[in-house]
C-alpha cells in the first residue's frame, strides 16, 4: 500500500508540472493494479486535465460550483466509486442565509465559510479541486473549458480543459439588474461574501463621511440615506439588520448624527415579502413603519446615477429622484453568461434557466445534470401523457378502466406526476374514487368503467397544481443530496430500478423522481423578532421564532467549526455590540 501511495504521490507531482506533461504509466506490481496519469496539451495548445485515474474504470464526474447544490452533492457522494473533479472560482462554501448578518458585523465573514478542501478531505475517494471558472461547456465532446482566477501579481489567467463522463452543473445565479442603467456602476449587490464585506465598509464610510466638518445638514442626511431596492427576503433582512446596527450601536458612536439616518426599501410590487403569508407581510410592513423604515410600495427604479436614484411611481408613472448615500440592489436573480451560452448550444435559448427533467438531467443532452439556482425542473404534464397512462393502467386491454384498475395504477401515477397527489390532497380527496365521483357527477363510479375521455376529464385539472420550485438554499441542498444518492446507486439501479414505470416507454425508471420537502422559511425583521412560516402554513412571529431561527441556523452549519464560530459571534454581539471599524 505504501509503494502504491509513493507512486501516486510522484505521479501527482508530474501532473502539476506542465513541463512533464507526458503520459506516465506505472505498473504497481505490489497491488497488481495500473496507475495511469495523463496530462496533455490539446491541438490548440490548451492544457487538458485528464485527471488521476487510480482505477481507469472509474467514471469521471465533474462538479461545477461549490455553493449549496455542489457542496451538498459532494458531501453525500460516495466518491470512492468515481473519479471526481470540482471546479469553482471560490475555494470555500458560504452559508448565504447569514450574509445579511455579515453586512453589519453581527457575524464575521470567516464564521460562515468552510474551505472546500476541508470538506472533500473527509471523503473516502480522492477528489481534485481546481480553483477556476468554467467559461464554456462542450456537451458534444464532454469537456469543460476553465480559466484560473486572476492571481494577485496579475499573472495571466491559465486556461485548461477538463473531460467528464458525468457533468454536474451547480453554478448558481447572478444578481439581476433588469438592465437598469447605472445599477452595476453605482449599487452594491448581496450575493457573495465579498459583497457583504463591501457593504459593511460602505456603511461605515457613509457614517464617517457624514461626520466630517463643513457639511451642510442636507449633505449629512444624503450621506446617511440607505436605499434597498427589492422587498424580498434578502432586502428586508438587510434593512432590518442595518436598522438594528444604527439604533443599537452607531447611534452611541455618532451622537451628532442622531436622527439623520434614513433607510428606504423600494418595492415595485404591492407588498414586501410577497412570497410569505399575508399575515407576515402585514406584520413586516407595520413593524418597519414603527421602526421608521420607509417602505415605498409600487416604486420601480428606472436608473441610478452616482448621486440619485430615479423611480417611476405607480399608478400614474410619475418620475421622482432622490439623493442617496448607498444603494443595495436585491431584486432577484439572473442567469450566468456561461449558462446562457450552454442553453443556446442545447436549444434552450428561449428559457430563463436551464430546464431539467424530474431526475435533474438537463434536457437536450446526455449525462449532464443541473441543480440549484441555475436550473429548474420542468415537471411533465399528466395531460401530455394521458393516452400512455391510460394504456398502462388498462391492464386487461379492454379499452376502458375499471375503478380497480385506476386504483391499482394511482400510486405509480402519483409517483411519476406529483401534481396528482397534491391535487388529491388540496381537494381533500381520500382516494381516486373521490376524483371519479367529482368527474362523473353523482353516478356511483364503482358500477361504471371509464373510457379515455372520462379519464381525461377526471384528471383534467391536476396539472394546475404544478409548481416551480423556488431558488433557495433548501431546494439546492436537497437536490444535491438526491443526486448524490442516485450516483451512489447508479450501478445497482441498472438491474434493480426503483423508480415508477415509464409510461411512455418500457420498464421502470432507474430512480424515483426528485421530490422537494419544504421545511419552512424565516424572515428576520430586526429587534430580535423573526417571522416563520412553517409547513402546514403554521405562522409564528416574534421573539420565540427568533430563537427558533438561531437554533435552526446554528444546526444547519456545515461544520462544528463554523457552528461554534457563529454562536460565538452572536454571543459577542449580545455582550459587546457590533464592531464599527472600517477595515
Ligand atoms: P450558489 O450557492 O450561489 O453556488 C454557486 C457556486 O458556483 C459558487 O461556488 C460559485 O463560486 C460557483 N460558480 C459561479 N460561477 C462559476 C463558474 N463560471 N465556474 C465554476 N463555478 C462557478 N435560501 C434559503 O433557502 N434560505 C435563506 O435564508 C436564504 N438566504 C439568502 C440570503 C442571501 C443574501 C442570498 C444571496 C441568498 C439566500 N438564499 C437563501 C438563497 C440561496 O443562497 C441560494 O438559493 C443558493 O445559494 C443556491 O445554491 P446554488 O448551489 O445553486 O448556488
Ligand atoms: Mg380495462
Amino acid at each position: 500500500m505504501r509503494v502504491f501511495s509513493f507512486f501516486e504521490r510522484s505521479a501527482r507531482t508530474f501532473q502539476h508540472s506542465p513541463s512533464y506533461a507526458k503520459i506516465i504509466v506505472i505498473f504497481a506490481i505490489s497491488g497488481g493494479g495500473l496507475v495511469a496519469y495523463s496530462d496533455s496539451r490539446s491541438d490548440n495548445g490548451v492544457y487538458n486535465v485528464k485527471s488521476s485515474q487510480v482505477d481507469a474504470k472509474k467514471k469521471k464526474v465533474v462538479v461545477l460550483g461549490t455553493g449549496w447544490a455542489g457542496t451538498s452533492f459532494l458531501k453525500n457522494l460516495d466518491s470512492s466509486q468515481y473519479d471526481v473533479q470540482v471546479v469553482s472560482p471560490r475555494n470555500y462554501f458560504a452559508f448565504t442565509p447569514l450574509l445579511p448578518s455579515v453586512t453589519c458585523g453581527t457575524v464575521e465573514p470567516r464564521s460562515i465559510v468552510e474551505p472546500i478542501r476541508k470538506i472533500i478531505k473527509k471523503k473516502s475517494g480522492e477528489i481534485q479541486f481546481w480553483e477556476a471558472e468554467c467559461v464554456k461547456i462542450d456537451a458534444i465532446n464532454k469537456k469543460v473549458q476553465c480559466l484560473s482566477n486572476p492571481s494577485i501579481n496579475s499573472e495571466p489567467k491559465k486556461e485548461f480543459l477538463v473531460d467528464y463522463d458525468y457533468l454536474v452543473i451547480a453554478l448558481g445565479a447572478r444578481a439581476n439588474t433588469f438592465n437598469t442603467p447605472g445599477v452595476v456602476e453605482n449599487c452594491h449587490f448581496l450575493k457573495e461574501i465579498e459583497d457583504a464585506q463591501k457593504i459593511r465598509r460602505s456603511v461605515m464610510d457613509c457614517f464617517e463621511k457624514a461626520s466630517l466638518p463643513n457639511l451642510s445638514h442636507e449633505e449629512r442626511r444624503t450621506k446617511l440615506h440607505f436605499v434597498i431596492v427589492g422587498g424580498g427576503p434578502t432586502g428586508v433582512e438587510f434593512a432590518a439588520e442595518l436598522h438594528d446596527f444604527v439604533s443599537e450601536d452607531l447611534v452611541k458612536l455618532y451622537p451628532t448624527l442622531q436622527g439623520l439616518t434614513k433607510i428606504t426599501v423600494v418595492e415595485a410590487g404591492d407588498h414586501i415579502l410577497s412570497m410569505f403569508d399575508k399575515r407576515i407581510t402585514t406584520f413586516a410592513e407595520e413593524k418597519f413603519q414603527r421602526d421608521g423604515i420607509d417602505v415605498k410600495i409600487g416604486y420601480q427604479v428606472v436608473s441610478v446615477s452616482d448621486k440619485d436614484i430615479t423611480m417611476k411611481v405607480k399608478p400614474k408613472a410619475e418620475i421622482c429622484s432622490v439623493p442617496y448615500g448607498m444603494v443595495v440592489w436585491s431584486t432577484g436573480i439572473g442567469t450566468r453568461p456561461v449558462i446562457m451560452d450552454f442553453m443556446k448550444q442545447i436549444g434552450q435559448a428561449n428559457r430563463r434557466v436551464l430546464a431539467t427533467d424530474e431526475w435533474l438531467r438537463v434536457e437536450g443532452c446526455d449525462s449532464v445534470y443541473a441543480l440549484g439556482d441555475c436550473a429548474t425542473i420542468q415537471q411533465r404534464k399528466v395531460m401530455e401523457d394521458i393516452a400512455a397512462i391510460f394504456k398502462i393502467a388498462d391492464k386487461d386491454k379492454s379499452g376502458t378502466l375499471t375503478v380497480k384498475e385506476f386504483q391499482d395504477a394511482i400510486d405509480d401515477i402519483c409517483e411519476r406526476y406529483p401534481q396528482v397527489e397534491l391535487y388529491l390532497k388540496n381537494k381533500k380527496m381520500r382516494d381516486v374514487v373521490d376524483l371519479l365521483y367529482t368527474s362523473k357527477g353523482n353516478d356511483k363510479p364503482e358500477s361504471k368503467e371509464l373510457d379515455i375521455e372520462e379519464f381525461k376529464t377526471a384528471l383534467s385539472e391536476v396539472d394546475s397544481q404544478m409548481k416551480i420550485l423556488p431558488a433557495t438554499a433548501q431546494v439546492a441542498a436537497q437536490e444535491g443530496t438526491y443526486l448524490a444518492r442516485c450516483f451512489n446507486r447508479m450501478k445497482d439501479a441498472e438491474n434493480n430500478p426503483e423508480g415508477p414505470p415509464r409510461f411512455r416507454g418500457t420498464g421502470r425508471h432507474r430512480f424515483r423522481p426528485f421530490r422537494y420537502r419544504h421545511l419552512g422559511q424565516f424572515a428576520p425583521l430586526g429587534g430580535e423578532q423573526t417571522a416563520a412560516q412553517l409547513p402546514g402554513d403554521w405562522i409564528s412571529i416574534g421573539r420565540s421564532s427568533q430563537w427558533l431561527w438561531y437554533s435552526v441556523y446554528a444546526s444547519k452549519q456545515v461544520s462544528w467549526r463554523t457552528r461554534m464560530l457563529v454562536i460565538y459571534d452572536w454571543a459577542r454581539r449580545f455582550i459587546f455590540g457590533r464592531d464599527s471599524s472600517r477595515i
